[in-house]
């Protein structure tokens, strides 16, 4: 579906716009391609015309601008999103928020910076003062805050900090409509959170502001397991270790190691490997934490430094699993799932024992927003059909294991399961009266009714 942007150009010259088809179909795309199904769905799916406001008044001339003519607007952050979030489905307007960049404040723990940042950045300027991050994807480096917000998770930290959206992560958020005049409004805590992982289809968010941890000196271990019960026992043990300060607890079950190149010397043959992140001063504990467990320590570098020589850990786990199998073997896709609180460790041994190696296990320990101790999956199979990929779902959930279906392309069928909730709704009502944030990607709207 194509609008007319020239009325945009005329009103609005002197804003940062980009025109060339080529550059368009390059910003349209994240990481969708991760599903063949998503692939499809979303071909051809390109913005009209691009923008790159440079702060909030032009951002906020373009919301006007776009409110009074008619034309739908998608927000894009670095498009790491997996599932089409920033594709413009409908066309229309993609905005760069890469320009709202700044970190407003930092002071009494929290800080305070524009949606556009770049995570890698944030953490940072953070650990220059003696902070950082409590959560963050696999994708820092690139990923914006506004976009973990409007479409992630957490991940890295969620081991101690729970999800993004574990109460007292996010302190509020600075929040855009889309109105002829558009409004800025401050919302705290949970009505913030209101407009969290909606995909940007319920307000523009301008600013968050987080409660942040103290920095750590932090190294990144790999220890390899010739068994997977012995590798699953050890991670349980050390992510429910108090005295074991964490930052990332992942399970990789072979055959997945040997999907990953470049990091052969750590993984050996024929073996589980545990990935962690744990705090310098811990590492004598993890070590005989490990001997007890059958453990071998194949890698061991500090963090920082890692992360320099770009051979860090942090881009193993996640959803970079995902990314590295891939480029091994593009036949394979992935899946999303969370097991119980209470019976994790048992429902992944039924889906290991059910599947076998059709599943390429990768499990990311975390507290859940209430603080219990769960572990999540992203599993690897190889793609057959979409039946088959339904089959391997409805497998999983025959076992009681909650399945995050990473290839819809639709707010409310992930994370919502099925129905956008009341406040999300009354967001979209509140900051999108016109209904032009995002379009097509909420399966039902306007609600019935
Ligand atoms: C290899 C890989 C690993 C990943 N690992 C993780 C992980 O560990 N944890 C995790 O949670 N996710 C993960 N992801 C998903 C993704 O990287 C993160 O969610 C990331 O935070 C998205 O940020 P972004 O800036 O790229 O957002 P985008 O992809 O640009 O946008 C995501 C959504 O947010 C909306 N949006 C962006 N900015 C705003 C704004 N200011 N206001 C309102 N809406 C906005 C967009 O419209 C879109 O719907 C991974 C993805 C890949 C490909």
């Amino acid at each position: 579906m194509s609008h007319d942007v020239s009325a945009l150009q005329a009103e609005l010259p002197e804003l940062d716009w980009t025109t060339d088809g080529e550059r368009l179909a390059v910003l349209s795309r994240d990481f969708s391609w991760f599903s063949p199904i998503l692939k499809r769905a979303l071909a051809g799916a390109v913005a009209d015309i691009a923008v790159r406001p440079r702060d909030e008044a032009e951002l906020t001339h373009l919301a006007a601008a776009c409110a009074r003519h008619a034309v739908p607007l998608t927000l894009r952050g670095a498009a790491t999103g997996n599932y089409g979030q920033c594709t413009p489905v409908q066309g229309g307007v993609l905005v760069d928020m890469g320009g709202l960049n700044r970190l407003l404040w930092l002071r009494d723990g929290a800080a305070r910076a524009q949606a556009g940042i770049r995570l890698g950045e944030l953490e940072r300027r953070l650990r220059e003062q003696g902070h950082e991050l409590r959560t963050m994807p696999s994708t820092f480096r690139l990923a914006t805050l506004g976009g973990l917000f409007a479409g992630g998770f957490g991940g890295i930290g969620s081991i101690t900090w729970g999800p993004i959206a574990a109460p007292g992560n996010v302190a509020g958020a600075r929040v855009l409509s889309v109105e002829p005049q558009p409004q800025a409004v401050e919302l705290r805590g949970p009505d913030a959170l209101a407009l969290h992982h909606n995909w940007g289809t319920t307000g523009i968010v301008l600013e968050l502001e987080l409660a942040l941890a103290p920095a750590q000196d932090w190294h990144e271990v790999v220890i390899a397991f010739a068994g997977f019960d012995a590798a699953l026992d050890f991670a349980q043990a050390l992510a429910a270790d108090p005295a074991l300060p964490k930052r990332n607890v992942a399970l990789l079950a072979q055959p997945l190691p040997a999907y990953i190149q470049r990091w052969e010397a750590s993984f050996p043959a024929a073996h589980d490997a545990v990935v962690a992140v744990v705090a310098s001063a811990a590492l004598p504990a993890l070590q005989a934490l490990a001997a007890r467990h059958g453990g071998r320590v194949t890698h061991q570098a500090d963090s920082v430094d890692a992360q320099r020589r770009n051979h860090s850990v942090l881009e193993l786990c996640w959803n970079h699993s995902t990314l590295h199998a891939m480029k091994t073997d593009p036949g394979l896709t992935y899946l999303q799932c969370s097991f119980s609180a209470g019976s994790h460790l048992q429902q992944v041994r039924a889906v290991r024992a059910r599947f076998g190696d059709a599943l390429l296990l990768h499990l990311e320990f975390i507290r859940s927003s209430e603080g219990a101790l769960i572990c999540t999956a992203l599993p690897l199979l190889r793609y057959v059909d979409e039946a088959h990929l339904q089959g391997v779902v409805d497998g999983i959930r025959g076992l009681g294991v909650r399945v995050n279906n990473p290839h819809h392309r639709h707010v409310e069928d992930g994370r919502f399961g099925g129905t956008l909730p009341p406040e999300a709704a009354a967001a979209k009502r509140r900051f999108d009266p016109l209904a032009l944030l995002n379009p097509g990607k909420l399966r039902v709207w306007p609600l019935p009714g």
